[in-house]
This record gives C-alpha cells, structure tokens and sequence, in this order.
C-alpha cells in the first residue's frame, strides 16, 4: 500500500508553491494559510506573503497591520497574529532558526499537533504524523471505521493509524501523499476509486460503503445575525472603529463603526450586505450617519484614500468598496 501511494503522489501530485521549494518557514506558513481556507484562495496569496516578508526576523519586526493587510481575503485574522507572535517568539529563543524538536514546534503559538507534524515531517523529514479531514476521510474509508470521526475515540485511533503506518524514509511525502488522495480522489462526495492506488487495500470500496463513510457529526444550524454598520464621512475622511480584543467577530480589527457602538441615530439606508463567518449568516445594513459630538477613543477619522491600509476584512471591503465605487459613480 505505502509503495502503491507514493508512487501515485510522485507522479500525480499538484504542483503547488509551497511544494516547488521548500524551507521551514515557507511549510510553517503554507500550514498556517491551508488551515480551513482552499488550496485556490491560498496559491495566489502565498508568493506575495514571502515578498512582503522573505524571512522569519522580517515578519517579527513587521507591523501587525501590514501582516493583517498581506492576509486579507484569507479569514480568520487569528492566524496571522499568531504567526507574527510565533516569528517573535522564534527570534526571542531560537536565534531566528525555526526549531525542529516537537515540544519546542508545539509551544509556538497557532501550532497544533497536525501543524507540528506536518512542519516536522515535510521541512525537516521527521516521522511525525498529520490527520487532518482529508486524512480522516481517507483512513474511515480504507480502514472500514464507522464511528463518528470526531469522537475523541476515533480520533485517538485515527492518530495511532497515522503513527503506525507513516513511512520512516519519506514521513513528508508519505503525509502529502495521504492528504492529496484526500483533496483530490478519494473526495467526500463521489470518490473516484478506479483511480486510486490504494483501492486494493479499501475496505469501503471492497464492501462498497463508500457512500457511508466516513461517518460525519450532524452538521450545525446556520445563525442568522443582523449588524447595522454605519457610514459617517466629512471633509474626505471617514469615521473607523477600532474593534476590541473582546468583540465577538473581527477582535482588534479596524472597521466601520456600528450603531451600538456610537450614540447617533442610523440614517438612509446606503446598502446591504451578507457575510457568512463560520456557520454565522451576517446580514450588513449599511446607513448614513452624522458623527456625535464627542468621539470614544476607538473612533478614528481616516482619509478616504486610505481606507485599504485599515480595512482589512473582506466584510468591510464588501461594504466600503462598493459604497465608495457608488459614490464616486455619481459624484
Ligand atoms: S478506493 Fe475509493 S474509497 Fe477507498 S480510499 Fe480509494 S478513493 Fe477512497
């Protein structure tokens, strides 16, 4: 099976950048940006991250705003933070080297178990397991497992599935080779077994239960959320709002300010916008207002021409873009 899989990944697999050349800070931030956001969103993004920070000392020193602007439209601001912390954090007590012991990988912040793994085993070909939803999919179905896959039982069988059958000469590979079966063949819907290397081995092709497995946790009710956000302009600059650490969406965020947070009344409505962060429907009226007589701190006024360096959010790109493309088309 292992022979049959690499086999297949030497010859199939997709030419992606962080695959062409490889370092551990290029495989520490492909991980980072693959975290719940597609190969297609990432690709395009990936090579203009390393222009704006070609090494790890140039994305510690890096101002959080410009590290969130080289992150827009990849979501979940968290991971950016968290790499420029992990950079710091590398310069602090690994001399700028990113290190290559589990424990010390697992410390940084963002980094998890299946991130350790994978850094360890692609950059530093360290026979550490990854399983990820790809992987988990892959093993339910060729192990014939069929339990909730995200039961803490079967996830502790699934990473001991991992660590037995990871290949001690080429963990890296042998982990994107899993993955990429997952992501590009054995798929949740419809896999496609009559090209799959390991269709010999698969107990859900064998006893044809591809359809059954794997065995997913009933899927969470969409919430609907309602934000009435506020467009306040005078002499060419416009109202922003630095969001706080304690918000509940956007935390520390630069954004347009909304009616709960200033004492003015919403005025005409300008347009609405949907959003959808993780299973949250966010429904966007966007109205006019008059600034109040005094300001909280986290009111700013900003020139209109540089509202890109402080919005970063494609929420508020799709609200403030598009409400200044109108403007100015009927100005
Ligand atoms: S044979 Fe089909 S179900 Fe089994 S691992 Fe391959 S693609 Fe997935």
């Amino acid at each position: 099976m292992k022979k049959a899989l690499l086999s297949w990944y030497d010859r199939a697999r997709r030419r992606l950048p962080w695959r062409e050349k490889t370092s551990p800070y290029r495989t520490w931030v492909s991980e980072i940006m693959l975290q719940q956001t597609t190969v297609a969103a990432v690709a395009p993004r990936f090579e203009k991250f390393f222009a704006a920070f070609p090494h790890i000392k140039a994305l510690a020193a890096a101002p959080e705003e410009k590290v969130l602007r080289a992150w827009a439209g990849l979501g979940y601001y968290s991971r950016a933070r968290n790499l420029k912390k992990a950079a710091q954090k590398i310069m602090a007590e690994h001399g700028g080297r990113f290190p290559s012991d589990f424990d010390s990988v697992l410390d940084l912040p963002g980094i998890g178990r299946y991130t350790a793994g994978a850094i360890l085993s692609i950059a530093f070909g360290k026979p550490y397991p990854v399983v990820d939803g790809n992987v988990m999919r892959v093993f339910a179905r060729l192990f014939g497992i069929s339990e909730d896959v995200k039961n803490a039982a079967t996830q502790k069988e699934m990473w001991s599935l991992a660590e037995k059958f990871i290949h001690p000469r080429r963990p890296g590979d042998w982990n994107q080779a899993l993955m990429e079966l997952g992501a590009t063949v054995c798929l949740p819907d419809s896999p496609d077994c009559g090209l799959c290397p390991v269709s010999r081995d698969c107990v859900a092709f064998k006893m044809g239960l591809q359809d059954e497995l794997p065995v997913m946790p009933a899927r969470r009710a969409f919430v609907d959320l309602k934000w009435a956000c506020l467009w306040i302009e005078k002499d060419g600059k416009v109202l922003l709002w630095k969001r706080s650490p304690s918000e509940r969406f956007l935390k520390d965020h630069w954004g347009l300010p909304e009616a709960r947070h200033l004492k003015t009344k919403p005025g005409k409505l300008l347009r609405a916008e949907r959003h959808t962060i993780t299973h949250h429907k966010i429904g966007i009226a966007l109205h006019e207002a008059q600034a109040p007589k005094t300001l909280p701190p986290e009111a700013v006024w900003v020139p209109r021409k540089r509202l890109d360096e402080f919005l970063v959010s494609s929420l508020w790109l799709k609200c403030a873009r598009e409400h200044l493309g109108a403007v100015r088309a009927s100005a």
